[in-house]
Formats: structure tokens, sequence, C-alpha cells
């Protein structure tokens, strides 16, 4: 006779399949896209974000997220009046499929320059096969692609005049990137600009292995010197408008209530920014106190 314990632990593995797995239809549902600055719009799902950043000279566009979604992507883009083939540039969050899967179409249809931060290289030239948590329902494989432009932390994407900075914050990715500008907002005087941050993610769930225990490495070497390092990187990143990889980072849908009435200062959310990084850090900590615990029986 089992005992109860495997069960709670199935009910768990298949709660977090379905987290990951995009069962979660919001992933998936359309919402009219918006404008958060002069030259950046929304133009992700419900729940993954994707931006676009305009410029005279070409667009840019950050995550392609699913394999379904560059439709979704590109009639935000239409109904913005803007057009498709202007995409000269794909940035993205993560390597993961909900921010990558779309990229192969995107960049067949736009022959965008892809540019990826230096630790999720391989990860999207093989589709994922070379994601450290790779085979695992939560990291569904995709259509590989070509990286044109290698980054590195710190590195500046500029085009037309506009410079966006990749800051590396690894850990739920070897190469999970924060993208910061500074950007007016339509409705503020001329001359104020605000820093804007894109978080790229620094959650993790049960699979990620911070403390080697016997016959189980942890995730890959460095994973909670890179953990820390984000945490330092988003507690210093001066943030007015606080985006990210996912609309759930900064309560987007709440937010978009009062979009109608106070506009794109609605994302203005340096408290919200705060909580959010002192959140995911406390979730790391209490992780890697957990498993040193249990790693010391
Ligand atoms: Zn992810």
């Amino acid at each position: 006779m089992r005992a109860p314990l495997p069960r709670v632990l199935l009910l768990l593995f298949l709660a977090s399949i379905l987290a990951h797995a995009q069962a979660n239809p919001s992933w998936r549902t359309p919402i009219a896209p918006f404008q958060i600055a002069d030259n950046l719009y929304y133009i992700g799902s419900q729940e993954l974000a994707s931006y676009l950043v305009v410029t005279p000279q070409g667009n840019i566009l950050i995550n392609a997220n699913l394999a379904t979604s560059p439709p979704q992507i590109r009639s935000s883009v239409e109904k913005l009046g803007f057009r498709w083939t202007d995409i000269k540039i794909l940035l993205n969050s993560q390597a993961h499929d909900d921010h990558m899967a779309g990229a192969a179409q995107i960049i067949r249809e736009t022959h965008a320059k892809n540019m990826v931060m230096d630790g999720d290289v391989s990860v999207v030239e093989t589709g994922a096969h070379a994601d450290f948590l790779f085979p695992s329902p939560n990291i569904p494989t995709y259509t590989p692609v070509h990286v044109d432009r290698v980054l590195h932390d710190q590195d500046t994407v500029n085009l037309g005049g506009v410079t966006l900075t990749a800051h590396k914050t690894a850990g739920h990715t070897r190469g999970c990137t924060t993208w910061t500008l500074r950007a007016h907002l339509p409705g503020e005087p001329p001359q104020t600009s605000r820093n804007i941050v894109i978080v790229g993610g620094a959650g993790f769930w049960s699979e990620y292995h911070f403390v080697a225990t016997p016959g189980h490495p942890v995730s890959y070497p460095a994973i909670v010197q890179d953990f820390q390092h984000t945490f330092a990187v988003l507690q210093a990143l001066p943030c007015d408008v606080f985006l990210g990889a996912h609309g759930g980072y900064f309560d987007m849908l709440t937010k978009l209530e009062r979009f109608p009435k106070d506009g794109p200062r609605v994302f203005i959310d340096p408290a919200g920014y705060n909580d959010f990084v002192t959140d995911a850090q406390k979730t790391f900590e209490r992780e890697l106190t957990r498993q040193q615990a249990a790693a010391a029986h």
C-alpha cells in the first residue's frame, strides 16, 4: 500500500503542469491593444505580454509569445495602425515557450533580427531542448530560431533614436532579460520622461534545484547566485512605469479598469514594483532555506 503522500505530490505536479502548460485561457484571450508611452504599445493577450516600440526607422517587438500568438499580435499591431513588416528587431523576456514559441513565424513574416541574451541563446536555437529543465512538461519545445545578435548584460538596442537596455536577470532562465527605457507618457507635461521597466521574470517552480542532494545536482551551476544577482539588479533599477512579461506581474487587468479615465498613468506604480521584487525575493529565499534544510537531513 502506498502512503497518501505520493498522491499529494501528483496533485502538485499536475497543478504545476496546469500552471505552465498553457492551460490558462487568459494566455490566449485577446485584448484590445493600448498605448503606454509615446512610442510604446501593449499588443499581447490578457496575460502574455508583448510590446511594440515604435521608431521612425522601424519597430521593435518584445515577446513573440506562444506558437499560436503571432496572428493575435499581428492583429493588435495593425489595429494600432502600424505595419507588421515594419518590425525590424525581435527581443524577448525569456526563452520559455510562452514568450518565444511564436518567434519562428514572426521572423519568417517580418525578417526581424532576433536578439537574445547570452544565457538563453542555446535554448532559443534548439527550441528549448537546451533548457536546463528539459525534458519537463513545464518546458514545451518550439520551432528553433537563429539568433542574429547575442546580447550581454547592460547591452543596448538602438533603433531610430530609441534606446532599450538589456539587464540580465537570470535564474528563471539563464538569459532572462529585464528591459528598460525612458519615455514620455501621453497626457504628461512635455518635459517629463519616465523610467519604464519590463520585468523578465523572477519566479521558479518545484523542479528548480537550488541545493544539490545525492543524485540530484542543482538545476545549473550558479543558479542561486544568478537569482541573488537578479534581485539586487531589480531592487536597484529606477522604476516609474512597472511592466513585465506577464500581465499578472503588474496587475495589468486591474489597472486597465482605470485606464479609460486615467490613461497610461495607471501604469506608474513604483510601490507595486518594489512589492513585486520584494515578494519574489522572499519567495526565493524561503525556498532556498527549505531546500538547504532538506539537504542537511
Ligand atoms: Zn518562464
